[in-house]
Parts: C-alpha cells; sequence; structure tokens
C-alpha cells in the first residue's frame, strides 16, 4: 500500500511513536504547529471518517481522549484544537484518516476552527434540517 501512514504502522518509515494499541497508532507531526502536535490514526486503511468501519470508529476516538490527556499532563495547555482535514477541498494531504490533536495556548498567535471556512449557506436552517433528515428516511 502506497500510503505514509500505512509505512509508519508497519515500520517502513520512522516516526516518533507516541502510542499504540491493536487498533489505533498516535505519532508526532513531522511539521508541528504546536508543542505535542500529535496526530491519531486507525491501523485499517481508510482514506476518510466515512471509509472507517463502525467497529473502528470508537478506538480511534478513545485514543484522541488518550493523547489529549497525555498532552494535558506533559505541556499543561490552555487548550486543544482537534481536527480533521477531511477531503482536499478540506486540505487533507495525507489519504489516510487521521485526527489532529493540537495543543493551544493563550496567545500562541492561533485561531478557532470557525476560520479555516466563510461560506455562509443561501437557504434558510430549516430548509437545510428539512433536507437532511429526509436523508435518514
Ligand atoms: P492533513 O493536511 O492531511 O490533515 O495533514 C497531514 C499531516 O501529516 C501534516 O500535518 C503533516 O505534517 C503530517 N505528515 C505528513 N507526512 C508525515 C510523515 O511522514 N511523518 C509524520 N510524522 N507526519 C507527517
Ligand atoms: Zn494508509
Amino acid at each position: 500500500m502506497d500510503c505514509v501512514f500505512c509505512k509508519i504502522i508497519s515500520r517502513e518509515i520512522p516516526a516518533e511513536i507516541v502510542y499504540e494499541d491493536d487498533a489505533t497508532l498516535a505519532f508526532l507531526d513531522i511539521f508541528p504547529r504546536a508543542p505535542g502536535h500529535t496526530v491519531v490514526i486507525p491501523k485499517k486503511h481508510a482514506v476518510n471518517i466515512l471509509e472507517l468501519p463502525d467497529g473502528d470508529i470508537a478506538p480511534l476516538f478513545l485514543t484522541v481522549k488518550k493523547i489529549t490527556g497525555i498532552l494535558q499532563s506533559t505541556f499543561s495547555p490552555d487548550g486543544f484544537t482537534l481536527g480533521v482535514n477531511h477531503g482536499e477541498a478540506a486540505g487533507q494531504t495525507v489519504p489516510h484518516l487521521h485526527v489532529h490533536v493540537m495543543p493551544r495556548f493563550k496567545d500562541d498567535k492561533g485561531s478557532n476552527l470557525h476560520s479555516v471556512v466563510s461560506n455562509a449557506p443561501k437557504e434558510d436552517r430549516k430548509t437545510i434540517g428539512a433536507r437532511m433528515r429526509a436523508i435518514q428516511k
């Protein structure tokens, strides 16, 4: 599999691994945006959350919680940004689902998740809500 994160899982590519269990792996981002910036991945190759089987979702987010706790104890940050770039349009560069865990500090010159997009909907909330509920029927 020609996937950089699968190669980290198989140890073909080195990484600073900070946690591993049967279903997940966590390692330090090679271009950290903050001290301790960690990437959490499922071991099963899936490009995004829609491709990952239901049974692998809970283990992934349990590891996200574990890493957040470890980072809280290591760096005592003031907060975190947890995020997934899902798809090229959203800025995904590695096509293997990964959750960024970024420790945040007051005055770290960052911003919040709202700042990643500015594309106000043309339809009102009622219309959009109805469309989304209709899909589930
Ligand atoms: P994306 O934009 O896809 O959400 O982010 C991919 C992340 O993976 C980037 O933050 C990038 O720095 C990180 N990354 C890409 N290749 C490697 C690698 O080979 N090793 C590690 N540790 N991180 C990587
Ligand atoms: Zn992969």
